[in-house]
C-alpha cells in the first residue's frame, strides 16, 4: 500500500534522507539503528507515557468550541496544546529526545532554539533529568527573546549565542551541528521540529504523533467517529502539524489542511511559505523545499510569528504537498493578528501567534453543517501580548488612542 509515513531509506517520496558530513555518519547511523528498538521498548513507553500524563498534563483536551463552529458554519473542535506544560506542543518531543539519550548514554545535550520555545522546553527536560544542556540561539533572537533567555537560565542552560549568518535560527542550528561534529561521541542533539537528517523526522513526528493518538479517541467519545472531515495546524518545521495528522495520514477520508506564514504578503519577498515558494534543495541534513536564490543560498525568511520563520519545511509535508495529499494555505500576519483577535473574543482563548496562523486558515475554506473539523492549538499566547497589543491597536485605532474609535 502506499504510505506518506517514511520509507526504509528515511525518504517521504523524494525528499528527506540524511545529507551530513563524514564525522556525523557514526552518531546518526547510531541513532538510526536505535530509535525504534528503544521506543517500542516497554521501559521507554512506560516512562514517556508516566511522564507526558503526570509531568506534561496529557491528554490534553479535545474542546468543541461552539461560538467559533457557528461563525465558520461548521463543527470545529480544538486540540490544546496550548495547556500543556511549558505552553506548545514542544515538551512532547522533548520528553521523548531526553529518554531516548539517556538510553543511548549521551551525558551532554545540545539544541538550536530560534523563538526560544524549543530551548526552553529542552532546558526544562534537562533541569527534571539532571543532565548538561547546551543551547545555540541566534543573538538577533537572543535580544527579542529576553523572556525565554532567562528562563533558559534559570533551568540552568547556557545559553551560546551566535553572530554568524542574520544571527537566527538557520545560524543556530548550524551552530549546533558544528558542536555535535565536534563531540559525536557524548552529545544528544535534541532537535525542535520534524527537520534535519534521518531519522530525526521519523522519531519526531512518532514523538508528537500522541496528539493524533489522542485525537481519535478524543473524537470517538464526542462524536461517535474517529474521523474529522478535516484536519488543520500550522506549519514552521511542521511537529505539531506532523503529530495532528499522523494516525490519519493514509486515510483519504480526512483532508489535511496546513498553514504556512505568509508574512507580509507571498509575493512581497517578506515571508516564511516555504512550500508555495520553495525549491528542492537541502538544508540541515534533508532534501526539501528551502526558500533559497539563484545561487541555492538559502534566503532570510520573515513572518511575524518567531516560531514560523524556518527556511525550510520537514520532508514529510514537502511530499504530501508535491502529492496533493495536504491543501497548503499561506496565512499572512495581519490574518493571524485578526484570527488571534477573533478566537480570544469568541472562545476566552488566547492562542500562541504560530497557531493563530492555523484559525487564520478557517476563512479561507469552505465548510458544509456537517462538516467536523479538528483544529491543533499548538501553544498558548502569553509570549506574544506585545505584539498582539502593538499590531491590534496599530489595526484598529490607527491614531494610536485605544479608548475611541479615531476614525469616526
Ligand atoms: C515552535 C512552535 C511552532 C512551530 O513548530 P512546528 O514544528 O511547525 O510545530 C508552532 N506553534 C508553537 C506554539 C510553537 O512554539
Amino acid at each position: 500500500m502506499k504510505t506518506f509515513l517514511v520509507d526504509q531509506n528515511g525518504y517521504y517520496g523524494e525528499f528527506g534522507g540524511a545529507y551530513i558530513p563524514e564525522i556525523l555518519h557514526k552518531c546518526v547511523e547510531d541513532l538510526r539503528n536505535m530509535y525504534l528498538e528503544v521506543m517500542q521498548s516497554e521501559s521507554f513507553k512506560k516512562e514517556y507515557e508516566q511522564l507526558l500524563r503526570d509531568y506534561v498534563g496529557r491528554p490534553s483536551p479535545l474542546y468543541l468550541a461552539k461560538r467559533l463552529s457557528r461563525k465558520y458554519g461548521c463543527k470545529i473542535y480544538l486540540k490544546r496544546e496550548d495547556l500543556n506544560h511549558t505552553g506548545s506542543h514542544k515538551i512532547n518531543n522533548t520528553v521523548g529526545q531526553i529518554l531516548l539519550a539517556r538510553r543511548m548514554g549521551k551525558k551532554r545535550i545540545i539544541a538550536e532554539t530560534g523563538a526560544g520555545q524549543h530551548g526552553v522546553a529542552t532546558a526544562t527536560v534537562c533541569a527534571l533529568m539532571d543532565m548538561e544542556c547546551i543551547v545555540y540561539m541566534g543573538k538577533t533572537d537572543i535580544e527579542r527573546q529576553h523572556i525565554n533567555v532567562e528562563k533558559m537560565k534559570m533551568l540552568g542552560a547556557t545559553v551560546i549565542p551566535v553572530t554568524s549568518g542574520n544571527m537566527t535560527l538557520k545560524d543556530a542550528t548550524n551552530e549546533a551541528i558544528r558542536d555535535w561534529c565536534c563531540h559525536p561521541s557524548d552529545t544528544f542533539y535534541i532537535i525542535g521540529s520534524v527537520v534535519g537528517p534521518h531519522p530525526y523526522p521519523d522519531m519526531v513526528s512518532k514523538l508528537q504523533a500522541v496528539i493524533s493518538e489522542e485525537i481519535k479517541k478524543q473524537l470517538l467519545e464526542q462524536e461517535g467517529r474517529e474521523n474529522p472531515d478535516y484536519l488543520i495546524a500550522c506549519v514552521g518545521g511542521g511537529s505539531n502539524a506532523a503529530g495532528t495528522i499522523y494516525h490519519y495520514i493514509d486515510d483519504m477520508r480526512t483532508q489535511i489542511v496546513l498553514a504556512e506564514a505568509g508574512g507580509k504578503g507571498v509575493e512581497t519577498g517578506l515571508t516564511a511559505a516555504t512550500i508555495k515558494l520553495g525549491q528542492t534543495g537541502i538544508i540541515h541534513g534533508a532534501r526539501t523545499y528551502v526558500i533559497q536564490n539563484e545561487d541555492g543560498q538559502i534566503e532570510e525568511p520573515y513572518s511575524i510569528s518567531a516560531g514560523l520563520d524556518y527556511p525550510g519545511i520537514g520532508p514529510i509535508h514537502a511530499n504530501l504537498a508535491a502529492q496533493k495529499r495536504a491543501t497548503v494555505l499561506p496565512v499572512n500576519d495581519d490574518e493571524a493578528i485578526e484570527a488571534a483577535y477573533e478566537l480570544t473574543k469568541l472562545e476566552g482563548i488566547i492562542p500562541a501567534l504560530e497557531s493563530a496562523h492555523a484559525i487564520g486558515a478557517l476563512s479561507k475554506m469552505e465548510f458544509k453543517p456537517t462538516d467536523v473539523v479538528v483544529l491543533t492549538v499548538s501553544g498558548r499566547g502569553d509570549k506574544d501580548i506585545n505584539t498582539y497589543l502593538r499590531q491590534g491597536a496599530a489595526a484598529k485605532f490607527p491614531c494610536g488612542h485605544p479608548t475611541y474609535d479615531c476614525q469616526a
